[in-house]
């Protein structure tokens, strides 16, 4: 075993958390597995590969990039494509493909997609208060004239929640799919019938079953963490208190080097920890470059031996320093873990976004892609 850092994923987690999801739905809803990103910094064809061997209907990705790594190997596989292209334009050859879904905002990207041949689908983004991508109101309306008249195709609309996560009520997540409600009437007012409607995300996936429509794009739950803790409270007060999701990712590393340092040391950059007794330490290699966030410096723990081992001084580029003075049989060579579970004890991606002053999802998100994974069986 020579990795320094490794990242495992679980075959077992990752499907579980696609059969819970699949009995959210209706048989008619497709469930897409949303994989941008490296898979939230899973890996993304070893998250593809799990997600569709686990019955996914598509692929969810924000970029022409990712979908065309996912083509290599999935051939005809539906890949839905959710960010903007820049300079469309010119890559007409890289989006004619009729496994592609495509979600585009404007008229001249219709124009554009409507002439590749053979043609991606495309879907129509609308913007319903999130003041991203898509547009509404007059907007929205010259939209859907411009493409009528110019005799342009249209074979799905899309909106996006956002704040759902944010909250327990849901008042603007509300007002949001009146919008969306308005915007396909307003589509079928221009003689747009039959088009792929879809809204949801993992929060109002499990928040809002009026809200389905014909997809879901599930990201973060598919991984096993709940997009915040109010949807956890609020998915277990609306009594649906069996759901349950189970964390995909585990991520570890090694002792490379152990020393015992005098009472008064420091120890790390800027000197920022000072030992109060004689201590233990053992020097893991992985740093920030890895992903490991530098707000976790005198800040966070990882686990040795089932025990929990504190973050000593700044973590560095590559590496992070332990205080195992209490873990005796810790030996260079032992498994380090810095997410997931290690005998009775566990860290979570919950855990280091709340050290760390953010989301699990740029927790996860974070970890390099230089971290290899492993697929746990
Ligand atoms: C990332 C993304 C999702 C998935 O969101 P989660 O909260 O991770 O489930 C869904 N839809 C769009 C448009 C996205 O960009």
């Amino acid at each position: 075993m020579k990795d320094r850092t490794w990242i495992e994923l679980s075959r077992a987690a990752i499907s579980a958390n696609l059969k819970n999801f699949r009995a959210l739905l209706s048989p008619k809803t497709l469930l897409t597995a949303v994989i941008k990103s490296n898979a939230y910094g899973h890996g993304l064809l070893e998250t593809a590969e799990l997600a569709h061997k686990a019955g996914a209907d598509l692929f969810g990705v924000n970029s022409l990039e990712e979908a065309k790594l996912l083509r290599a190997k999935y051939p005809e596989f539906k890949i839905l494509i959710m960010g903007e292209v820049p300079g469309l334009a010119e890559r007409t050859s890289e989006v004619s493909d009729p496994n592609f879904w495509i979600i585009v905002s404007r008229t001249e990207e219709v124009r554009i997609l409507t002439n590749c041949k053979p043609s991606p689908q495309i879907h129509l983004k609308v913007d319903t208060g999130m003041a991203r991508l898509g547009f509404f109101g007059a907007d929205l309306e010259r939209t859907f004239s411009e493409i009528k008249s110019e005799g342009l195709r249209l074979d799905g609309i899309a909106t996006h929640f956002a704040s759902t996560e944010d909250v327990l009520e849901q008042k603007y997540s509300k007002e949001q799919m009146k919008s969306f409600s308005e915007a396909i009437l307003l589509a079928e007012k221009f003689g747009f019938k039959n088009l792929v409607k879809h809204a949801c995300a993992s929060a109002s996936t499990m928040l809002f079953p009026e809200a389905h429509y014909d997809l879901v794009r599930v990201g973060i739950s598919l991984y096993g963490l709940w997009p915040s803790l109010q949807t956890r409270l609020s998915l277990h007060l609306s009594g649906k208190k069996d759901f349950n999701l189970s964390p995909v990712l585990s991520w570890k590393t090694r002792i490379v080097h152990i020393k015992t340092v005098p009472e008064d040391s420091f120890v790390g950059y800027g000197s920022t920890y000072q030992t109060s007794a004689p201590t233990r330490i053992a020097v893991v290699p992985v740093g920030y470059y890895e992903g490991l966030d530098r707000k976790l410096s005198n800040n966070g723990v990882m686990l040795v031996k089932g025990k929990r081992a504190k973050i000593l001084g700044r973590i560095c580029m590559n590496m992070t320093m332990l205080d195992i003075t209490h873990i005796h049989d810790a030996e260079i060579g032992d498994v380090v873990t810095i997410l997931g579970k290690d005998r009775e004890e566990e860290i979570s991606a919950d855990d280091h976004a709340n050290w760390t002053y953010t989301i699990n999802y740029e927790v996860t998100t974070r970890i390099s892609e230089s971290v290899p994974k492993k697929i746990a069986e």
